[in-house]
């Protein structure tokens, strides 16, 4: 899909919505309707896309040259630039005059969005997330192929982390290396690094702490990047340094089993909570119902958290082109901890598996 189809698609969900203009500030949206990465900052720049018109792109007079370079106005995007003296939000509301609806970006700072509803009193004020993330979630081809190649990215630094766990050694030291390796993989960004070990393991989005790894530790290590296309990569293994106890195998074999069955599940029509189920079922029969603590996954592409999200209570239907990982985890506060993260593409007859790394506790 071309970024003129997608600007035309959301004035039609704007239209359905009865909204009669969106206001995209500086983030992912921006990025995923008009291909501009402009940094979100005090001085507005604010995507006026209204559900009639053409879009316009306000934004800071010292900025147009940056704009420009994106290529948005190829898009039929057009310029309006403001002068430091003047008030953007000015420029925006004689824009959409009369506008009874207007949406503003999720990601829109509040003084930003005060600032709208200050120059717009007269209009309902709603998410655009309600429009945006129903587009965004089904990738097309060019996306997938975007996340693929994330996937690989952060594959192969999984590959490598067997070499950097070494008793002795304190999470931070490795996380350094590993956020060394993110960019080395070709992502543009390191977005996290968590190094869990030991006991550490048990608290999710633990980061990296100085503890010392030490013999017969399992290793939670769940990391991600974003890649210059944008998009995102996010993937845990367990590692155990040396054997880990006989209780801590058994859930890991539950485990794996529980993490390729909600895979294996995945379809086009199932729902985001059946895959939810299917997970949280296989551990409950194994006693570990109650140590897997968070939703089974989260849909992921420009953003590593959005829409749709694998959890219970979703009924949203699954359709080619969600992207989303699968991560249930057991955690035992003071003990231990394990998650298998894979991100996977619903296809129009199954699953692909973007995440190639072996799925096995991995000694070393
Ligand atoms: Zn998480
Ligand atoms: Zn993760
Ligand atoms: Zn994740």
């Amino acid at each position: 899909m071309t970024l003129y189809q997608r600007l035309r698609q959301t004035q039609q969900a704007a239209r359905s919505a009865g909204v009669d203009a969106l206001f995209v500030t500086p983030g992912p949206d921006l990025r995923y309707l008009v291909g501009y990465d402009a940094v979100a900052l005090e001085r507005l720049t604010c995507l006026v896309i209204p559900a009639d018109a053409e879009p316009v792109l306000v934004l800071p007079a010292l900025e147009v040259l940056a704009a420009r370079a994106s290529g948005l106005e190829e898009q039929g995007v057009s310029l309006l630039p403001w002068q430091e003296t003047e008030d953007p939000w000015a420029l925006v509301a004689g824009l959409v005059a009369g506008a009874a609806c207007v949406a503003v970006d999720d990601r829109m700072w509040a003084v930003q969005a005060l600032r709208a509803r200050r120059a717009l009193p007269a209009a309902e004020q709603v998410a655009a997330g309600t429009i945006l993330q129903d587009l965004r979630m089904v990738k097309d081809p060019g996306e997938v192929a975007a996340l693929t190649a994330a996937g690989s990215a952060i594959d192969w630094v999984h590959a490598q982390v067997p070499d950097l766990l070494r008793p002795g050694r304190t999470e931070r030291e490795v996380g350094a290396d590993i956020a060394e390796l993110i960019l080395e993989a070709g992502h543009s960004q390191v977005d996290f690094v968590i190094v869990a070990s030991g006991p550490n393991g048990a608290s999710p989005h633990h980061a990296v702490s100085d503890r010392i790894l030490q013999l017969h530790d399992a290793v939670v290590v769940d990391i991600g990047g974003t890649m210059p296309s944008g998009y995102c990569s996010d993937c845990t293994r367990t590692y155990a340094l040396g054997d880990p106890d006989s209780e801590f195998r058994d859930h890991y074999a539950a485990l794996q089993q529980a993490q390729s069955r909600a895979v294996d599940a995945v379809l086009p029509g199932r729902t985001c909570a059946s895959i939810d189920a299917v997970a949280r079922d296989y551990l409950t029969q194994a006693g570990l119902g109650e140590s897997f603590i968070h939703r089974t996954g989260h849909g992921i592409g420009l953003e590593t958290h959005e829409d749709p999200y694998i959890v219970a209570g979703n009924d949203r239907a699954l359709q080619p082109g969600m992207a989303f990982s699968v991560e249930p985890g057991f955690y035992f506060a003071d003990r231990f901890g394990a998650r298998i993260e894979d991100i996977v593409v619903c296809t129009a007859d199954g699953v692909e598996v973007l995440n190639q790394r072996p799925r096995d506790l991995l000694c070393v």
